[in-house]
């Protein structure tokens, strides 16, 4: 499958340790969307289910559980429900973000989609509209968008108690990458701010 990249731990795409997948590809196109560079189904690089599997097993002692988003992780489904269903041998729980709404997934005859679903424990469903723009609420951008709790392994009080957070890493190249929720536009300063500071240190 193609992916945009994988963090092997973060705190910040949902409760506890997580390691995270981010999927390349979504036909969204949600207006205000943070990751367009997502939408593009040939970006990004290939990797196995069979890859991401062994990346958890070898990390799974310290990790509580894997988020899937993107891009659209349900177009992925069938290779993700092979991961998730390894995650909950290891006993960790499972996050999947996806643009459609329960109810359209419900309704597909695509097997992945079902597989993907019976192994997830928080659904957070729904695209992200602009219009309803809300950060009142962890990990999700609008009012819209749901958890839909499909297993008890993660509780509406684990998601109340969680907080939004950015993490910013440096990549090899000395570059800036980041991930998590919250407001963009004020990450957007901060790093505006933090990069003239240094300019006027040099
Ligand atoms: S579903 Fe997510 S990644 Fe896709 S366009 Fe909407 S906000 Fe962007």
């Amino acid at each position: 499958m193609r992916v945009n990249r994988i963090l092997e731990e973060t705190y910040a795409e949902g409760p506890g340790r997580r390691m995270c997948v981010y999927v390349q590809g979504c036909s969204h196109a949600c207006k205000g969307c943070f990751a367009e560079k997502l939408w593009d189904y040939s970006g990004g690089y290939e990797c196995s289910a069979e890859e991401i599997i062994t990346k958890l097993q070898q990390n799974s002692d310290s990790l509580d559980g894997i988020t899937f988003l993107g891009g659209e992780p349900m177009d992925k489904a069938g290779e993700l429900a092979l991961v998730a269903r390894e995650a909950k041998k290891l006993g960790l729980n499972v996050i999947t973000f996806t643009g459609y709404t329960y109810e359209e997934l419900l309704k597909s005859d695509n097997g992945g989609i079902k597989d993907l679903l019976e192994h997830t424990d928080l659904l957070i469903d729904g695209e992200f509209r602009e219009e309803l723009l809300d950060y009142s609420r962890p990990m999700v951008g609008s009012s819209n968008q749901r958890f839909i709790y499909l297993s008890d392994a993660i509780s509406k009080e684990d998601i109340a108690a969680y907080k939004n957070r950015f993490e910013i890493r440096t990549d090899k190249n000395g570059g800036l990458t980041f991930n998590g929720m919250g407001n963009i536009k004020k990450l957007q300063k901060y790093i505006k701010d933090l990069s003239e500071e240094n300019n006027d240190t040099d």
